[in-house]
């Protein structure tokens, strides 16, 4: 057993994670980091997605929508834009936002902001990834 370390997840709304765990996965900007016990110090640009933790050998999900993460002294802190834990995920929430996001990219109105579509069809799948597995 290698043992485990602090993870801590930081939202602009407060805490949303502050727990011992096994193994972290991040959405980095340069694609998914792993995390164990002891890793060096490093610091990361994270992206839209999910991220994965073990607890007691169980995988648990939280959804960012982008932000960073420091890993120092055993303890690794995500710095997120938004993060919602799997249970606290409004489904048809994220439904419905997935919806409008993929209605306004197909239907291509002339006032249309592309790049703000995209990322928000982006994090409503990164919540629904996270609320299903
Ligand atoms: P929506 O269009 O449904 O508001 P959004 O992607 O534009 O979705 P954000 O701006 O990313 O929403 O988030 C605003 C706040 O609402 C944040 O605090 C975020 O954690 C929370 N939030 C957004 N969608 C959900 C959801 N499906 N379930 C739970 N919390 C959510």
């Amino acid at each position: 057993m290698a043992g485990t370390f602090n993870f801590n997840v930081v939202a602009p709304d407060g805490q949303v994670l502050n727990k011992n765990v096994d193994f972290v996965v991040v959405p980095s900007v340069n694609g998914e980091l792993g995390i164990l016990p002891n890793h060096a110090p490093l610091i990361a640009s994270l992206g839209i997605g999910v991220i994965r933790y073990t607890e007691d050998g169980k995988v648990k999900r939280i959804a960012i929508s982008g932000g960073f993460m420091e890993v120092v002294n055993n303890k690794v802190t995500v710095l997120a834009n938004t993060a919602e834990t799997s249970e606290d995920i409004d489904l048809e929430r994220a439904q419905a936002a997935k919806e409008r996001a993929e209605k306004r990219l197909q239907e291509r109105q002339p006032d249309i902001d592309i790049a703000r579509a995209e990322v928000a069809l982006k994090r409503a799948i990164a919540r629904l990834k996270a609320a299903e597995g």
